[in-house]
């Protein structure tokens, strides 16, 4: 067990020019991180043995800053994914050039993703992937967020469209199902099935959590204040995760002073056993919680690290041309 998180969740802004039905973030107050004191963050975040940064939000390309930020990263040697949609990517170039990871949302077909998103979402991707296609020599990836439920976009009509989407862009997939959600057996099924395309990834390792009830209170699996360091926009140490913040530190005294306060102490005992806690999947937790040093269930560990090798192998013969992405199972609605 390390003594600070190597994963670091980074709040950019609350803002978000989109409405979907599946978000989780409150947007009301619209406020943006202090350019100074996120740069601070990432050096101190670096001394503390920091890997991987997250960038987040709100949808986090508002910020006019993030080239700044994101080059701030990449000097002190992180490594960085940040999730992007709508038309502000599109100015966000010369920054999006930067990070390891960029994760484009989408929904499913430009019908689907622009109701779901209650915004024009859907060709403004279209014409990011375009572009990443020509310029990011590191990962793209659609980020497909699967929704359980006769109003959700379980269906080979959207799963299609998304894939066929991500093969003319030469873009990976990346099968999310959303967190919280009620899946059925067979909506898992489906997802396992979608999971058989090249250029697919989906954890298996998440399928077989969310078929076992998530998280369990009496013997948690979340990590979340452990392993994870997530701040807020407004520049605190949130506890113990984004999504039930019922304790937060302020920056003040500088992100080890937070990290090693006593109310963070509090919460690493309490991790996972709250009430809220009872059949989480969320996911931005759950999955650095399974690679630390409590685990608690060796077949999702094994099955989430083999879907990811798949991905990077499946990433890799991308890059060298040889992953063939033309000829998908006749089962999908291309
Ligand atoms: S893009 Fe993200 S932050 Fe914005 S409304 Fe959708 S889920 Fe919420
Ligand atoms: S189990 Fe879920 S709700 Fe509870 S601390 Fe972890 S991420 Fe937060």
């Amino acid at each position: 067990m390390f003594k600070y998180p190597k994963v670091c969740s980074l709040h950019l802004t609350t803002r978000c020019d989109h409405h979907c039905h599946h978000c989780v973030c409150d947007r009301t107050k619209r406020i943006d991180a202090d350019l100074d004191q996120t740069v601070q963050l990432i050096r101190d975040f670096r001394k503390l043995g920091g890997i991987y940064l997250d960038l987040t939000g709100g949808n986090p390309v508002l910020v006019d800053w993030l080239y700044d930020v994101l080059k701030v990263a990449r000097d002190e040697n992180f490594y960085t994914s940040i999730t992007v949609s709508g038309p502000r990517s599109l100015k966000q170039k010369k920054a999006l050039l930067l990070p390891n990871m960029v994760r484009v949302s989408l929904e499913g077909d430009e019908n689907y993703t622009d109701q779901n998103r209650n915004v024009k979402a859907y060709l403004p991707a279209v014409e990011f992937l375009a572009w990443a296609q020509k310029e990011r020599t590191n990962e793209t990836q659609i980020i497909w967020t699967a929704i359980p439920g006769v109003r959700g976009n379980i269906n080979d009509d959207q799963f299609g469209s998304v894939l066929k989407l991500a093969r003319k862009y030469e873009a990976m997939v990346n099968i999310n199902p959303l967190f919280g959600g009620d899946f059925t057996q067979d909506e898992m099924l489906n997802l396992r099935k979608y999971a058989k395309q090249a250029g697919c990834y989906f954890s298996l390792g998440k399928s077989r959590f969310i078929m076992h009830g998530g998280n369990n209170p009496l013997q948690p699996t979340c990590l979340a204040a452990s392993t994870v360091t997530t701040i807020s926009a407004d520049g605190y140490l949130v506890l113990p995760c984004f999504h039930n913040a019922i304790s937060k530190i302020p920056l003040t005294s500088g992100l080890q002073a937070a990290l090693d306060s006593e109310i963070r102490k509090k919460f690493l005992k309490i991790q996972g056993r709250l009430s809220f806690c009872d059949g989480c999947s969320i996911w931005c937790y759950i999955v650095p919680s399974w690679y630390s040093q409590h685990v608690f269930d060796r077949i999702v560990v094994w099955q989430d690290a083999l879907s990811r090798l798949q991905s990077i192998r499946d990433f890799t013969l991308k890059s060298f041309g040889k992953l063939h992405l033309k000829h998908p199972y006749p089962d999908f609605k291309l």
